[in-house]
């Protein structure tokens, strides 16, 4: 565990790759209190980030050995945003891994690009794009989506605006996880969350719900529990 700036550094990021979705992942990360290494080829993207990271340096991601030297491995999380070329995003992926990076994330260009990544052990691949196209089109589907994150295919967290069919009843009233077989993980309401819901905390009207389940669930919750 490290200190930097009052606050105590979370996890180890390295964000390889600084071109739009690299270096908002980086900014986002650092904000939020991590240590973030921050790598592209180009000096140009390495100063725009010089101030959102904790350190940000030229490299070639393909470069085994001026990754070793940056002592990547030593990195909870590496992230792959090379995106135009398929050729160095793979290689580094690979480098990555052989290395020991136990979680890389890299995003992917398409579908070709997915399956050689899937096939080297990225442990996560990401198309912002499309996930970006599917959280908008749940939030447009349903006035009381405000936000979407999925888990798998087959399940999400939703978080969804309490209407008056809920307000002023418990939990335990609603028996939401044995009727929808979904899970309210926290409250929200204005300023303050609630991460913890007890059986008896009641809900208000325009409260937030954070509720996890399978997708089946959750749209049935949406449309007939809340
Ligand atoms: P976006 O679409 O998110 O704007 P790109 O995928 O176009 O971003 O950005 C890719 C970034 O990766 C660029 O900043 C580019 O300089 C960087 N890059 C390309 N090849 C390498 C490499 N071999 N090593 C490190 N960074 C690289």
């Amino acid at each position: 565990m490290d200190w930097k700036r009052g606050i105590i550094v979370k996890k180890g990021f390295a964000v390889i790759g600084l071109g739009t979705f690299g270096s908002t992942v980086c900014k986002e990360l650092y904000h939020l209190g991590n240590e973030v290494l921050a790598i592209d080829i180009d000096e140009e993207n390495v100063r725009e980030v010089m101030n959102n990271s904790s350190y940000a340096t030229v490299a070639n991601a393909t470069d085994q050995e001026a990754l070793e030297s940056l002592g990547i491995k030593n990195f909870d999380y590496a992230v792959v945003s090379i995106g135009e070329k398929i050729q160095p995003s793979i290689l580094s992926t690979l480098i990555l891994k052989e290395m020991g990076v136990k979680n890389v994330w890299v995003k992917a260009k398409n579908e070709k690009h997915h399956k050689i990544l899937e096939k080297i052990g990225a442990d996560r691949i990401i198309h912002p794009e499309q996930e970006i196209g599917i959280r908008v089109a749940n939030q447009l589907d349903s006035g009381k989506i405000t936000d979407y994150i999925e888990l798998s295919k087959d399940y999400s967290i939703i978080e969804l605006v309490a209407t008056k069919r809920v307000s002023n009843r418990s939990l335990v009233n609603l028996d939401i996880r044995a009727k929808f077989g979904c899970t309210i993980l926290a409250i929200r309401r204005e300023e303050n969350v609630n991460i913890s819901p007890m059986p008896d905390d009641i809900i208000l009207i325009g409260d937030i719900l954070i509720v996890m389940g399978h997708v089946k669930n959750l749209k049935r919750f949406e449309e007939k529990g809340v």
